[in-house]
């Protein structure tokens, strides 16, 4: 999965022609622009083929603005029209979004699409509200930005997130056939998650429908390692009516699940949470491909995505059939998390997202990592950095902001129930391997 093997195969492609050209709209103008995608291959009720045309070398890691994640678009269009829902961007499926922003210094000039399809609601008068389904699907491309693997390797994000936009296409299909729910289902697959939540904090300016008839999102990002263990389901602080709801969906499926009250967290439904809607993040937790270069396919649990996906579409459609609107409950747990821009201090660790009374547990470090210098070891959970306690990821990420590449550090941890204690010093996320 390098850059030298995708060339190879764009040469074949050209060679044997086995690839399609398909035409798409350049930004904000009337002419084309030929993409060279792969041959359309997966769709509905095929999981595991979807996950892999989304996550091929081809689509060169989906990154935000590139050709590569253009391809998946329109796949993610094409898709949606097979499933008969209706476009509702403002250019069929398509809504544009600018990428370049003052808060995302890192993100290119250029244009990304949120792309979103409906299924109408059956009740006339519930079906002016919508549920939001939504799952990104840009990723780190090379890895230039926000990775933890080789930069200038090919950044599949099979897990992130081409398993949530799976996952969305599973539950479409699920909540297309057999009665229609009441109220109207929007999907959304949304760009520049990974650049900071920029597709999702501009559909919530250019909603589809009006905000105040928003009755809940539902994110799906990260959903496709299952493997037996709990699901984490963030948001379940943000309605009252999840107490009631969430039993009754997982009835079927009936996944294991850790529930974590908080609507804030570093994925799209922030931004919805942000605007005073009730939401749900569905996560399978994080490992130590989370943002490298192997984050691939074949590491996908494709049992534990159709069960993910079953709870999705139940979900959603309790909540489109609930009599009244959810109520919202303002800002549980802490404040949202800064996006984009960031420390520039780099220590290498990959945290690990199941919830801990105190600290932040570690899922892996990276090899040459100040954390790996350190001793720091997968199940260890930091609990301080320099002179400040680490209590939650929220404060581990302040906790870096107020230190600078070169600074040496005292790292408190815990292991096997003792505390430890090793010093290191501080990276640059300029200088990581
Ligand atoms: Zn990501």
């Amino acid at each position: 999965m390098n850059n030298k093997i995708c060339l190879q195969r764009r040469l074949q492609q050209a060679l044997t022609c086995a690839c399609c050209f398909i035409a798409f709209p350049a930004a904000g103008q009337g002419t084309s622009l030929s993409l060279d995608c792969p041959e359309f291959s997966g769709g509905p009720g095929k999981p595991i083929q979807t996950v892999r045309y989304l996550a091929a070398d081809a689509l060169e890691g989906r990154f935000s603005g590139s050709e590569g994640e253009a391809c998946a678009a329109q796949y993610i269009a094409d898709i949606f029209k097979i499933l008969g829902l209706r476009p509702a961007g403002n250019s069929g499926y398509f809504q544009e979004v600018p990428l370049a922003s003052v808060m995302t210094p890192h993100a290119p000039v250029g244009v990304g699409r949120n792309v979103l399809g409906l299924l109408p609601g059956s009740d006339e008068r519930l079906a002016e509200t919508v549920v939001v389904i939504g799952a990104h699907y840009d990723h780190l491309g090379l890895g230039e930005f926000g990775s933890t693997g080789k930069a200038g390797a090919i950044h599949n994000g099979a897990d992130d997130n081409a398993s949530g936009v799976v996952a969305m296409i599973e539950a479409a299909e699920l909540l297309s056939r057999g009665p229609r729910p009441g109220r109207s289902i929007l999907f959304i697959a949304f760009t520049g998650e990974e650049l900071g939540l920029i597709g999702s904090g501009f559909y919530t300016r250019e909603p589809a429908f009006p905000l105040e008839n928003t009755s809940a999102m539902v994110n799906l990002d990260m959903v496709g390692r299952l493997e037996g263990d709990a699901m984490i389901l963030y948001g379940t602080g943000t309605a009252p009516q999840w107490e009631e709801i969430i039993p009754l969906a997982n009835e079927g499926p009936s996944i294991p699940m850790v529930f974590e009250p908080s609507g804030f967290g570093p994925s799209d439904h922030t931004s919805f949470y942000t605007q005073d809607i009730p939401v749900l993040h569905l996560f399978t937790n994080v490992h130590s491909d989370y943002h490298g270069d192997t984050d691939d396919w074949d590491k996908i649990d494709g049992d534990g995505l159709v069960r993910v996906s079953q709870f999705t579409a139940n979900v959603t459609r309790t909540i489109a059939n609930w009599p009244t609107q959810l109520t919202v409950v303002p800002a549980v747990g802490e404040q949202a998390p800064r996006t984009g821009g960031g420390s520039e201090v780099w220590l290498g660790t990959v945290p690990d997202f199941t919830p801990v009374d105190f600290g932040v547990l570690l899922a892996g470090v990276t090899d040459g990592s100040p954390a790996e210098a350190a001793g720091l070891q997968k199940g260890d959970i930091l609990i301080q950095i320099g002179r400040f306690d680490i209590g939650t990821l929220q404060a581990f990420s302040d906790a870096l902001a107020e230190h600078k590449p070169g600074d040496e550090v005292l790292l408190r941890y815990v292991r096997d129930g003792r505390v430890l204690e090793a010093k290191t010093r501080l990276g640059d996320r300029a200088d990581r391997p």
